[in-house]
């Protein structure tokens, strides 16, 4: 009997997942396989914490199958290989897999497995697992069909499944295995779906409830935000999952709002619903660009700007060597732990962008790499939104030196992450080279030589960018591309 294949990619997990429902309720057995390409080990965006991150989110799938009678399958190479062999063992009748919004190679891949199929006469099915709408065009009723998909039901998770007899689970490399060495993460999350659900009822109990107040300290943030995004960005679980249980705490907390029980629960839960829905909103503009990691989506504004690459300003910037305290502890806590939060990751581009003048697909990549939860919709539109090249959003060039005393007014974060900076006092932890010479002998902090003195004049360097980016943005050129950026990307929010 012919089999019906599920392809699992960035959808690890057995509860709310269409493709495997789907497959479980025909009557063919069933195949679950992934695939792990070798040219994706080598992409510029991708790095070995990924892998790694991925490879333990299958471990817990491939547990999960198991558990319920089925199997999975790795492969490394092509997935058409993997097809191909699987087609001449059973036939396959379904090829069952859901959408995935990626940059031009996963398109690539994809149109040559809908290719695959048709020449071998297998029936392809892709369902869609979140608010992202295919071949779209305007974002007019975007808001509409998103709703539509994340208010609908959960989809069943599956308590039994058939396979082929002789079709068992194979061994899933090791990291190592596969050559690769991740930079060990502090304090790394648990993989899987079943540590997502954990996550995400830690966050609607107890984390959540200062959400508002707290998500945008790096310090705070830490505990109050959800830390659902690298489970998002495996598929561990779904945005409809998230928003389905978070509508169930609003309802809880809206019988009684100003219970001491249900205190900051209201406020806290809008903000959160918000961010979800940005989600989807900012992936769907991959799905319309999938080359956004190289094409700005406004490039004559791009064009406009003139960014230059300058080696040692990068090198100060990756590494949060720029003299800039709040910076550097920022960029430093976020490569050894995998994670900061939104604010945070806004000021970092912003400040390649517009005060160091660096051209934003670098930096850009270099983010990539830092964040465990690296998703190419929401990353590349930040990125995009936080360099000012969408023509559409309006121009935020963030101070280090105000967010730094918003942030961290005590420098409790700075001193965590910059030790050089140890002894240093309030008074000048957020500009420490206005130490005279013999405070820095005093607090054995020598500008110059145990901290790099800053790399720029911040002020003078950041005004000089957004200078030059108004100026940008009011040329022909860039004005009459954002009307057409606005009609296929713009929030319908605000015109
Ligand atoms: C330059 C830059 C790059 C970014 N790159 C990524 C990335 O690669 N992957 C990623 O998941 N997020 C990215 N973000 C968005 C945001 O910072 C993270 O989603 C958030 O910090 C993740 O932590 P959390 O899950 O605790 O978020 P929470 O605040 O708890 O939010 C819950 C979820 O809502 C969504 N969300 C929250 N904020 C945003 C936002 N501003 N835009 C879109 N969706 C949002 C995410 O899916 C997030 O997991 C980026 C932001 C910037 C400024």
């Amino acid at each position: 009997m012919a089999v019906s294949v599920v392809w699992f990619k960035r959808d690890l997990r057995i509860s709310d997942n269409p493709a495997l429902t789907e497959a479980l309720e025909g009557s063919n057995p069933v195949v679950c396989i992934f695939n792990l390409e070798p040219e994706r080990l080598a992409r510029d965006d991708v790095d070995a914490i990924h892998i790694e991150w991925e490879l333990d989110c299958l471990s817990a799938l491939k547990s999960s199958l198991e558990a319920i009678g089925g199997s999975l399958e790795f492969h490394f190479g092509q997935v058409v290989e993997q097809l191909t062999r699987l087609h001449e063992t059973f036939g396959i009748a379904h090829l069952y897999c859901n959408e995935e919004t990626g940059l031009l190679w996963s398109w690539e891949r994809d149109k040559s497995v809908a290719a695959w199929c048709s020449s071998n006469d297998v029936q392809f099915i892709e369902h869609p697992s979140n608010g992202v709408v295919r071949r779209l065009g305007s974002r007019d009723r975007w808001k509409q069909y998103r709703d539509a998909r994340i208010n609908a039901e959960l989809v069943n998770t599956p308590v039994a499944m058939v396979k082929p007899t002789k079709f068992e689970s194979n061994r899933i490399p090791t990291i190592s295995e596969l050559g690769m060495r991740p930079r060990p993460l502090h304090e790394r999350p648990l993989p899987g779906e079943k540590a997502a659900i954990d996550v995400l009822f830690s966050f609607l109990d107890e984390r959540g409830r200062t959400y508002r107040k707290d998500m945008s300290s790096p310090i705070t943030g830490w505990n109050a935000c959800s830390r659902l995004s690298p489970y998002l960005s495996t598929g561990c679980i779904t945005i409809r999952q998230i928003v389905h249980y978070t509508r169930r705490k609003q309802k809880k907390v809206k019988v009684n709002p100003r219970s001491k029980e249900n205190l900051g629960w209201t406020s806290s839960l809008t903000s959160f619903q918000s961010r979800l829905a940005w989600h989807c909103h900012f992936i769907q503009r991959l799905e319309a660009e999938a080359t956004m990691d190289t094409i700005a989506l406004n490039p004559e504004l791009d064009h406009h700007l003139e960014r230059e690459m300058n080696e040692e300003r990068y090198s100060a910037w990756s590494q949060g060597t720029t003299g800039w305290p709040f910076f550097d502890a920022c960029m430093r806590s976020l490569i050894a732990t995998g994670w900061i939060n939104f604010r945070m990751r806004a000021m970092l581009q912003s400040v390649a962008s517009y005060t160091l003048w660096l051209p934003w697909q670098r930096t850009g990549l270099h983010l990539a790499r830092c964040f465990l939860d690296y998703e190419p919709g929401i990353h590349w539109s930040q990125v995009h939104m936080q360099s000012g090249v969408t023509g559409i959003n309006s121009i935020r060039a963030y101070s280090v030196r105000k967010q730094s005393i918003d942030q961290d007014p005590e420098g409790d974060f700075i001193r965590t992450w910059v030790p050089e900076l140890q002894n240093v006092t309030n008074e000048h932890i957020h500009e420490p080279w206005l130490m005279s010479d013999e405070q820095q002998d005093e607090t054995s902090c020598i500008i110059g030589k145990d901290y790099p003195h800053p790399i720029v004049d911040e002020k003078a360097a950041r005004k000089e960018g957004i200078s030059r980016s108004y100026s940008a943005k009011s040329k022909p050129e860039s004005r009459e591309r954002s009307l057409r950026v606005y009609d296929v990307h713009g929030s319908r929010k605000r015109r």
